[in-house]
């Protein structure tokens, strides 16, 4: 086959070649209100495979960043943490045959890592995408958590634009008496 990214032949998805290129991203972090917000690439760096997402390759695609991504983070820095901490995907909600968050949030499973899929669902489908941040605030997402409550949590979605998302989620989930200590996405649009 050929690499998604650069159209390179490759055995993978994604190339070594640009495996590499990708895995020389830098975590980077931005503040939401209160809300830690950590996120492994630019959107710019990452568009192409972004948009990947409602494709039939977009599957692949995501499992494989989920593998070069939030996988390691959880081994590496959440491994030696005793705590039991949930990770909760904003708005699981499958499309095209498979839900690209839940992609992300299955790739964190561990010993002390509960994936609670599909726990925090929006009502409201509007599509932020191009979106100001007025329209966003004028049309929130209503969430409704349905998971176990008084749990530590990350907050998991695939991209950050403004933040209004993940801001209403961590609401949500702390009227339901869970701890959202961070959220990390795939992208940061704003980068
Ligand atoms: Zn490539």
């Amino acid at each position: 086959m050929r690499c998604f990214s650069c159209h390179a032949l490759s055995l993978n998805i994604i190339c070594k070649q640009c495996k590499d290129n990708l895995l020389g991203a830098n975590i980077t972090k931005r503040k939401i209100g209160s809300l830690d917000v950590y996120s492994f690439y630019s959107y710019t760096s990452l568009e192409k495979l972004l948009l990947s997402k409602h494709t039939p390759i977009g599957h692949r695609v995501y499992k494989e960043l989920a593998k070069m991504t939030f996988k390691p983070f959880m081994e590496h820095f959440i491994a030696h943490d005793a705590r039991d901490i949930a990770v909760i995907g904003v708005d699981e909600r499958i499309k095209g045959g498979y839900s690209h968050v839940a992609l992300l949030t299955h790739s964190m499973r561990g010993a002390h890592t509960k994936v609670l899929y599909a726990s925090l669902m929006a009502n409201n489908k509007v599509s932020y995408s191009a979106q100001s941040l007025d329209y966003r605030l004028a049309n929130p997402r209503d969430f409704v958590y349905k998971g176990k409550q008084g749990m530590d949590a990350i907050l998991v979605d695939d991209i950050v634009t403004t933040g209004t998302t993940l801001s209403e989620a961590r609401a949500v989930l702390q009227k339901s008496g869970v701890d959202v200590l961070f959220a990390l996405t795939l992208a940061d649009a704003r980068l």
